[in-house]
């Protein structure tokens, strides 16, 4: 069982030699009771868990514990499930959730765990993304927490990545005038022509954020969808718009620094009426998975036209569908 470990704990910035490739021994191909036994297809590489290499910090938050130096890394992943002690999870089925950094993973905490029921649509490896943690943080944290208005300006900061990229477009569909900021020309490009950001910037290229962002701006900046933190949040704090949101989705500029930068212009929100608030997607799977769906499902084509009418006397209970073949 190929396995991905922290060899030690990690200060500054992550190098590949904190991590190794290594054989855990074989594995035996059954799952204890109460436990799935996973083949691990898809991995995640997420920002938070940068935090989880560092070492342990008392009254840390246990859902980020320190990964343990020479145990693989854990993280939200895609499998197939090979064995199952558990009757929620039978073998063969796809899964999502938190999975550890190796080839077969036996999993305990089931409650992490989804089962996906559409492989045939999309890429399995969405459910890494855009069907998966980063997409419950790009919705929730774009509608829940900056509750968008039609025709307010939105500032995505670290735009292309797996969150930004879903909040620009979440953020044109509730019909917004949207900028997104990026690393390198090539991301900008993406932003432009695939994300239908109305406008980019590479902010490696900007000398000063405050100035790039009145060029886009010119009348301010209403909702800020904060990723990066550090001086792009200081350069946002002199452009927000009065009753401006920014919602603290990362800080992914502090991450590998040992003191993290001040913020100046924080006064800012006191004459602008600013609300700023920190969000954890966690928070909203519960909300998410919880929605419940009913169908009604009629077997046989020969049973569709009472299922058709029945519609108009109340007979389906729930959404009505006809099932004309199962394969
Ligand atoms: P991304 O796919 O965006 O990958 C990270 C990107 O961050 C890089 O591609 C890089 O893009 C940018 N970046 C790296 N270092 C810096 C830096 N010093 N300054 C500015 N940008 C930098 O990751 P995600 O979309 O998964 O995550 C985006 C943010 O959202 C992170 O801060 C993450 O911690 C946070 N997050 C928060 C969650 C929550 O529940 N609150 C859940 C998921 C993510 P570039 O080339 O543009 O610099």
């Amino acid at each position: 069982n190929k396995q991905v470990v922290l060899t030690e704990y990690v200060t500054g910035f992550p190098k590949e030699s904190h991590l190794a490739v290594r054989n855990g021994g074989k594995i035996q191909l059954k799952a204890p009771q109460g436990s799935v036994l996973v083949k691990n297809l898809y991995l995640s590489c997420d920002p938070y868990m940068r935090g989880r290499m560092s070492p342990p910090k008392a009254g840390g938050d246990p859902n980020f514990a320190s990964f343990t130096p020479g145990s693989p890394i854990q993280g939200f992943g895609v499998g197939k499930v090979v064995d199952s002690g558990v009757a929620e999870f039978k073998s063969g089925d796809f899964v999502w959730g938190v999975t550890s950094w190796e080839e077969y993973s036996i999993i305990s905490n089931t409650k992490t765990l989804f089962k996906i029921t559409n492989t045939e649509d999309v890429p399995l490896s969405y459910y890494t993304g855009l069907l998966g943690m980063p997409g419950v943080t790009a919705y929730f944290g774009f509608h829940d927490v900056c509750a968008p208005k039609k025709g307010e300006y939105v500032f995505v900061s670290a735009a292309s990545g797996a969150v930004g990229q879903l909040v620009g477009q979440f953020a044109k569909l509730a019909g917004c005038y949207v900028v997104g900021s990026a690393g390198s020309k090539q991301k900008v490009e993406l932003l432009k022509s695939k994300f239908g950001f109305d406008e980019a910037f590479n902010y490696k290229e900007e000398n000063d954020l405050d100035a790039a962002l009145k060029r886009y701006f010119p009348e301010g900046i209403d909702i800020y969808f904060e990723n990066v933190g550090g001086k792009m949040l200081d350069a946002v704090l002199s452009n927000i718009r009065v009753h401006g949101r920014i919602a603290v989705c990362g800080m992914i500029s502090q991450y590998n620094l040992e003191h993290h930068e001040g913020v100046h212009n924080l006064a800012a929100m006191i004459y602008k009426r600013v609300r700023m608030q920190g969000f954890v997607s966690f928070d909203y799977f519960a909300r998410y998975w919880k929605i419940a769906y009913v169908e009604d499902v009629a077997e046989g084509l020969e049973n569709g036209p009472a299922a058709l009418v029945g519609l108009f006397s109340g007979r389906n209970v729930g959404k009505q569908v006809v099932a004309v073949a199962h394969e």
